[in-house]
C-alpha cells in the first residue's frame, strides 16, 4: 500500500539504531490530526507524522534525519525551543502556545521526554485563537458601531476606579466619565426608519471616536447612549469638552442622499468625586444627563448631589406611576373662569392633581414631566377624558351648570393617533355634547409640527369642540402662525397679567394682544388674575375672560359645584 510504505520514516543516517514504528502503529499516528513527531538527543528529526508534514508545510522526506534548529532557524530563542530544550533537560512535559510567524500559524505544543530524545506532539489552534479572539471581540464590542459595549465600558470604568483608589491621589485633575443621549432619537428612528436611525448612529460613532485628546475610550451602552471617557481633567475642562462636542456632532449627518442632524444631552461625573464603584459613576453621569435632558435638551450638566436626591425623588415617582393609576390616586381640581362683563361663569379648567399616599396631595410641577415622559402618557389622556366626563354627567344630575371644561393636552398626546375620535366616544358613552369640551394647548406643542397641529385642532374644530392656546406669551410668540390657526380661546399667561401692575408696557402688550385675539375672531382669558387693580387693567383692554386666586383657586368638584351654585 502506498500510504504505508510513505509513512514508514526513514532511517536517520547516523542517528543510531531506532524502530521504524511498525506499520499499524505508523497508520495510527498517520490519522491522528495531531501533528507527531520525535525528535532525538541531538536534535534531530526522527519522526513526524503526516499532519505534522502538512503543518510544516514541508515534505518529511526532506526533514528527517536533519538538525531541527537548522532546518527551523527562527524557533531558535523561541517559546517553543525554550519548552523543548526544558523538556529535554528535566525529563518533564511541557506545554505551549505560540504564533509561528514564517507559517503564519498558532500552534499549540506539548512535549514529552523519553529516553531518546523528545516527542511534540502539536496542533495547529490558528482558527481557535481568531474565532475566541473574535467572540471576545463580539462579546465586548458594540455589533452596530464597532464601539466598546456597555460590558467592556463597565470593565474599563471599574479598573479607573479601582486605580484611583489605589492611587489614592488627591490632587485636582480626575478622569470623567460623558454620558451621552442623543435627543428625539425615537422620533427619527420612526420617521426615516431603522436602517437609517442605524447609520446615523454609526456616522454619530465615528464622529466620537475622531475626536483627538483627551478622550480615550468610548461605547455604547444602549440604543441611542455613549459613554466617553476623559483623562486627567477637571470639571471645567470637561465642560467645555461636551460643549465643543455638542458643535461637532450638530453639523448635519448625509445619510441615504438625506441630510439629517442630531442634538444630543450630556451629562458628566468626575471620579474623583464618585469614589466607589463603577456603576455609581455611571449612574452620576447618568442622572447628570438626564438632567441636562429636563432643562431643555441640547445641553450639558455636570453631576452633583442635589441633582441625584432629585433624579432619585423622580425615578421612585415613575415607579410609583402604575400604582397610580391602579389604585385610582389621580383627581381633577376644577379652576371656574369668570366673564369679565357680567361676572358669570363661563366654565372652569380641569387641572390634574395625584392623591400620593406618602407625599400628600402632588400639583402637576411635582409629577407631570415624569408622567408625560413615561408610558403612560397615553393612558393619562384616556383617564383624563373619562374623569371630565364623568364629572359633568355627575354635574348635571344634580343640576349644576358648568358651561365648559377645559382640558390640558401635552404635544404628544396631540399630536396621537385617533385624539378626535376618541374624544368624541368617550363623550357620547356619558352624554356629553362636545360642545361642553374645550383643550388646552402650548404655543410649544403647534410650532413641533405645525402642519399636523393645524390638521387636528381643524378635526376638533368639525368635531365641535372648542380649543385654547394656553399660556399665551410666554413661549415662542410667534404671532405669524397664529393666524393660520383654527384657536377659539387665547389664554394670556399669567406672566403678562402679573406685570399689569407693575408696568405700562404690559397694558399695552395686553391690549395688542386682545386686539389681534379679536380681529382673528378669538376669546381672551387672562391667567394668574390675582388682584383688582389687574381686573380693571384687563376689563380696559377688553379681555373677555379672567382666571386666578381672586375669583377662586382649584377646587375639587364637590366645592366647584358649591362654587357654581353660589354664582347662579
Ligand atoms: P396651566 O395650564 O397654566 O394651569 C394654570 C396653573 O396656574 C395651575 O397650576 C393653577 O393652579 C395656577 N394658577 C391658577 N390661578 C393662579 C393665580 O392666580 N396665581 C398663580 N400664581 N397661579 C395660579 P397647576 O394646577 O399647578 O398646573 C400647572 C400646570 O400643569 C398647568 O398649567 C398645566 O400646564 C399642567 N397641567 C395641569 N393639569 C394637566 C393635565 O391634566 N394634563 C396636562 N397635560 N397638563 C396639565
Ligand atoms: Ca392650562
Ligand atoms: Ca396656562
Amino acid at each position: 500500500m502506498e500510504r504505508q510504505s510513505d509513512s514508514r520514516p526513514a532511517r536517520p543516517t547516523d542517528a543510531g539504531p531506532r524502530q521504524p514504528a511498525p506499520a499499524h502503529l505508523a497508520d495510527m499516528l498517520d490519522s491522528l490530526s495531531d501533528g507527531f513527531m520525535s525528535i532525538d538527543r541531538s536534535w534531530r528529526f526522527t519522526y513526524l507524522n503526516h499532519t505534522a508534514e502538512r503543518f510544516l508545510q514541508r515534505d518529511r522526506q526532506n526533514l528527517l534525519g536533519r538538525d531541527v534548529w537548522q532546518c527551523y532557524p527562527d524557533l531558535v530563542g523561541s517559546g517553543y525551543y525554550r519548552v523543548y530544550q526544558e523538556t529535554a533537560a528535566t525529563g518533564l512535559p511541557g506545554r505551549h502556545t505560540d504564533y509561528y510567524a514564517p507559517l503564519g500559524t498558532w500552534f499549540e505544543v506539548r512535549s514529552f521526554a523519553h529516553d531518546d530524545g523528545i516527542t511534540v506532539l502539536f496542533r495547529d489552534v490558528t482558527r481557535e485563537r481568531e474565532h475566541a479572539a473574535q467572540l471576545e471581540f463580539e462579546a465586548s464590542h458594540d455589533y452596530l458601531t464597532g464601539l466598546a459595549n456597555r460590558r467592556k465600558c463597565m470593565e474599563v470604568l471599574s479598573r479607573a476606579v479601582a486605580e484611583a483608589a489605589s492611587s489614592g491621589s488627591r490632587h485636582d485633575a480626575s478622569e470623567a466619565v460623558l454620558f451621552i443621549d442623543l435627543d428625539h432619537f425615537k422620533e427619527v428612528n420612526d420617521a426615516f426608519g431603522h436602517a437609517i436611525g442605524d447609520e446615523l448612529l454609526r456616522g454619530f460613532a465615528k464622529r466620537l471616536t475622531a475626536i483627538p485628546d483627551p478622550a480615550f475610550f468610548a461605547a455604547r451602552v444602549g440604543g441611542d447612549e455613549f459613554v466617553l471617557l476623559l483623562r486627567n481633567t477637571t470639571e471645567s475642562a470637561a465642560e467645555a469638552f461636551a460643549h465643543a462636542l455638542l458643535g461637532e456632532l450638530a453639523a448635519p449627518f448625509e445619510v441615504s442622499g438625506r441630510s439629517v442632524s442630531l442634538s444630543a444631552s450630556i451629562g458628566i461625573a468626575l471620579l474623583r468625586e464618585a469614589p466607589g464603584s463603577a456603576e455609581t459613576l455611571l449612574n452620576h453621569a447618568d442622572a447628570a444627563m438626564y438632567a441636562a435632558k429636563s432643562s431643555g435638551r441640547f445641553q450639558v450638566r455636570s453631576y452633583d448631589r442635589a441633582l441625584d436626591r432629585g433624579m432619585r425623588e423622580r425615578l421612585a415617582l415613575r415607579m410609583e406611576l402604575r400604582e397610580a393609576f391602579e389604585a385610582n390616586q389621580f383627581e381633577l381640581h376644577f379652576q371656574p373662569q369668570i366673564a369679565l362683563s357680567n361676572g358669570s361663569a363661563i366654565g372652569a379648567e380641569a387641572l390634574l392633581r395625584w392623591r400620593h399616599p406618602e407625599r400628600g396631595l402632588l400639583t402637576p410641577h411635582a409629577f407631570l414631566g415624569v408622567l408625560l415622559e413615561s408610558p403612560y402618557e397615553g393612558a393619562l389622556v384616556e383617564w383624563l377624558l373619562n374623569a371630565v366626563c364623568q364629572h359633568i354627567a355627575a354635574w348635571r344630575r344634580q343640576s349644576i351648570s358648568v358651561p365648559r371644561v377645559s382640558l390640558n393636552l401635552s404635544a404628544r398626546q396631540l399630536l396621537s393617533v385617533g385624539l378626535t375620535d376618541r374624544i368624541l366616544d368617550i363623550a357620547r358613552e356619558y352624554d356629553v355634547s362636545p360642545a361642553m369640551l374645550d383643550i388646552e394647548v402650548t404655543e410649544d406643542c403647534l410650532v413641533s409640527d405645525i402642519e399636523k397641529a393645524t390638521s387636528v385642532l381643524s378635526a376638533l374644530k368639525q368635531a365641535g369642540i372648542s380649543t385654547s392656546l394656553d399660556d399665551f406669551g410666554s413661549g415662542y410668540s410667534s404671532l405669524g402662525y397664529l393666524v393660520r390657526l383654527p384657536i377659539d380661546t387665547l389664554k394670556i399667561d399669567k406672566s403678562f397679567v402679573r406685570a399689569l401692575a407693575e408696568s405700562q408696557k404690559a397694558s399695552a402688550v395686553i391690549r395688542g394682544i386682545v386686539g389681534l385675539a379679536r380681529s382673528l375672531g378669538m376669546k381672551t382669558i387672562a391667567e394668574g388674575v390675582e388682584c383688582q387693580r389687574q381686573i380693571a387693567e384687563l376689563k380696559d383692554a377688553g379681555c373677555d375672560a379672567i382666571q386666578g386666586y381672586l375669583v377662586s383657586r382649584p377646587l375639587d368638584s364637590k366645592a366647584l359645584a358649591e362654587f357654581m351654585l353660589r354664582l347662579s
